[in-house]
């Protein structure tokens, strides 16, 4: 019941027009059908081995995201599977997605992920090399993908506002590749927020959340 609990709370304080990716990883299926039968249709994961796994056992109107870093070994059985892949952050990686999607005549929805938080750990792209690589034309979006937006995470810390300045720049960075790169409406996805910090995400323009923890409980590593 908990998990219906934390659904319901979730969906009745988010504002409306923001969509919640439900984050899975390392919980069972029970629980995803659980959320599910809720009414959650959009869930993430990091793993591919785990996302199909689930997709396998769950229906198949669910849209998967991919939501983690994702080797180029493991996008061959991906593609096929999923609806939007969130993690895009090489331009190797985004031609890569592009070839495997084309080849079974498929357009996969993605992100590019944006790297604004202190951890050198998270990857994604930087701003400024990101805008680089858009001016100089390395990083074009080639037939099998569809460049939705951009995914970033903040810093993990208690500040605030440090917090906010992140999501902003995600933001600011979003307006410009949507003024100078990306014209089309279909450039419309900021996702952006997780359980402790999506409410300054949203403030700052997320239109996705991840959610997992405040949805699912703690995972165990
Ligand atoms: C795990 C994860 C989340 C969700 O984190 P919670 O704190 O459980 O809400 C969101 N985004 C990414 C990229 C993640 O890996």
């Amino acid at each position: 019941m908990e998990l219906e609990q934390n659904l319901s709370r979730l969906r009745s304080i988010v504002p409306e027009g923001v969509s919640i990716v439900a984050v899975s990883k390392f919980h069972p299926v029970a629980a995803l059908r659980q959320a599910y039968d809720a009414g959650q249709r959009i869930f993430g994961e990091n793993r591919v081995q785990e996302l199909l796994e689930k997709a396998r056992q769950l229906p198949s109107d669910i849209e998967w995201h991919m939501i983690g870093h994702l080797q180029t070994n493991k996008v061959r059985p991906l593609v096929p599977i999923v609806s939007m892949i969130e993690s895009i952050d090489s331009v190797k990686l985004l031609n890569l997605v592009a070839r495997e999607a084309a080849s079974i005549h498929k357009t996969v929805d993605v992100l590019l992920q944006l790297h604004v938080a202190k951890e050198e750990t998270k990857t994604g792209f930087g701003v400024g090399e990101l805008l680089e690589l858009l001016t100089t034309g390395e990083l074009a979006a080639p037939e099998g993908v569809r460049i939705r937006g951009l995914m970033a995470m903040a810093s993990n810390t208690d500040d605030a506002e440090q917090v906010a300045r992140e999501f902003q720049t995600v933001a600011d960075t979003f307006a410009v590749l949507h003024e100078e790169f990306f014209t089309d409406p279909s450039f419309n996805v900021l996702s952006m927020g997780m359980s402790h910090d999506w409410r300054i995400a949203v403030e700052h323009g997320a239109t996705h959340i991840r959610v997992g923890s405040a949805i699912f409980g703690d995972r165990e590593y």
